[in-house]
């Protein structure tokens, strides 16, 4: 068991979160323009990428804010954590 920092909560045990999705990516400006294709490929393909990556998480048994974790996928480790939009800080968790 690990904890995970929630910008507004604090340090909580990751049990409580519940994971987001990616987000390096951003969500198209106009997804009405989108081919059913492109529309596919932004829901459904996904990089695996190697180490720091960020995503979106949720304190879902907490105060179920959403935030920004940066997350390296090869150890688990939570870097950093951060409200969404907002910089992820190098404060690690
Ligand atoms: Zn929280």
């Amino acid at each position: 068991m690990f904890n995970i920092r929630c910008p507004w909560c604090g340090e909580r045990p990751a049990i409580e979160f519940a994971y987001g999705g990616d987000a390096s990516r951003p969500r198209p400006e106009a997804p009405e323009a989108l081919t059913d294709e492109a529309w596919h490929d932004y829901v459904f393909i996904r990089d695996n990428p190697a180490g720091p990556h960020p995503e979106y998480w949720q304190h879902s048994g907490g105060c179920r804010q959403w935030m920004t974790a940066l997350r390296d996928t090869t150890t688990h480790e939570i870097l950093a954590t951060a409200p969404p939009g907002e910089p992820l800080g190098g404060e690690r968790t």
